[in-house]
């Protein structure tokens, strides 16, 4: 067997992430293997719990450590207000942002022909059973402006329409653009001046 056969192994693993390819991967288990006790093994420790731990909130669909999330756990977050994204990236960037007060709903994606993902692929059935049973007023749709992205949000807008107030982020939001991508600030002013749908 190889000597380097499990550093090759790690480093085809860590090829697979997001935003790192091959090349980026070898550099960071290099930098990993240098940094031994003060960077590989406690990261591996940190992977090794956050395997077992981390699940998606049976509420929401964000993700924590416990069955129902921090933010639909909290008692300073207001109950009237539900903002509706795509992906829990997209609703860590609301959070830095540190404008919205109330509680989210994650799709887990957005509805696509081509992918063959509707309705039920989605949290969409939970999200309005959440509008009938809690007390709700305002649902903000702060999905991506991609084609798709409105799809969605007209479709779920469709289902809730005449039950509660619908809004969605103000424009602002770049064509195509992803939340995660925006500053603050944008986003900021983008919850601020949504609109009516
Ligand atoms: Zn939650």
């Amino acid at each position: 067997m190889s000597s380097t056969r499990d550093i090759d192994n790690l480093i085809e693993m860590m090829a697979k992430l997001p935003g790192l390819g091959p090349r980026s991967a070898r550099r960071a288990v290099l930098h990993l293997i240098r940094k031994q006790a003060l960077l590989m093994t406690p990261l591996a420790d940190l992977m090794q719990t956050v395997a077992t731990t981390a699940r998606e909130c049976l509420n929401c669909g964000n993700v924590g450590t416990n069955d129902i999330c921090d933010i639909c756990a909290s008692e300073k977050r207001a109950n009237s207000e539900i903002c509706v994204v795509e992906d829990v990236s997209d609703l860590w960037a609301m959070e830095r942002s540190g404008v919205f007060k109330g509680r989210y709903h994650v799709l887990g994606g957005t509805l696509s022909a081509l992918d063959a993902i509707g309705p039920d692929e989605l949290r969409i059935p939970r999200l309005i059973d959440r509008v009938q049973t809690e007390s709700i007023t305002e649902v903000i749709l702060a999905l991506n402006a991609t084609i798709d992205g409105q799809t969605t949000a007209h479709y779920i807008a469709d289902q809730l329409e005449g039950r509660v107030k619908l809004t969605s982020l103000a424009q602002g939001v770049p064509i195509g653009g992803e939340l995660d991508y925006l500053d603050d600030g944008t986003i900021t002013a983008a919850l601020q001046a949504r609109k009516a749908l």
